[in-house]
Formats: structure tokens, C-alpha cells, sequence
């Protein structure tokens, strides 16, 4: 009566290797964070100016990484390409 039953036998039964490891909470961080530390209230500019002093400028919490981004790059000439080492080498020369 209805020949075309038996033809769907492609059972793609396949080992469904979906590992389901989550990395739980923590987020993204940024290359900034090189450079900033975070406290309880926002952001600490870690960057060391060439007669030593940090640079300590405070950003609240829940600014924007742009905002810091911005910092690094007006004021110290910090990018994201730009270690740490470089940057020591640099102030050292
Ligand atoms: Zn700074």
C-alpha cells in the first residue's frame, strides 16, 4: 500500500559529543585591566609615569571599558597591542 514507508531509515544517530562545560560568572576581562586595577568602588589607573608615580586616576564603577580604553590611549599612548614590558622599555630608553 504505501511503499515509501521503510525508505527513511537515515538514522543519524550520531555521538552527540556537545561538551556542556560553562565557564560560570566570569567575564570577559579586558586588556585594560592590565593596566587598571579594580576595587570595590571602580577603576585604579596602574600606569606608571616615567618619574615613577602611578598615574591613579579613578574611574567609578560600571564606567564603560571605552572610557578606560580612552584613558590609556590619550594619556599614556597605551593600545591593546602594548605589554606592559613594552611600555617599562619604552619609559626606560
Ligand atoms: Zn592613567
Amino acid at each position: 500500500m504505501n511503499p515509501s514507508s521503510f525508505a527513511n531509515e537515515n538514522n543519524q544517530n550520531e555521538n552527540n559529543n556537545t561538551s556542556k562545560k560553562k565557564r560560570g560568572g566570569s567575564q570577559k576581562r579586558s586588556w585594560v585591566w592590565e593596566w587598571f586595577l579594580s576595587d570595590e568602588t571602580g577603576a585604579l589607573c596602574q600606569v606608571e609615569a616615567i618619574d615613577g608615580q602611578l598615574c591613579n586616576k579613578h574611574y567609578q564603577n560600571g564606567s564603560s571599558t571605552g572610557i578606560l580604553i580612552d584613558h590609556l590611549s590619550n594619556k599614556h599612548q597605551i593600545t591593546k597591542g602594548i605589554t606592559k614590558q613594552d611600555y617599562v622599555v619604552r619609559n626606560k630608553l
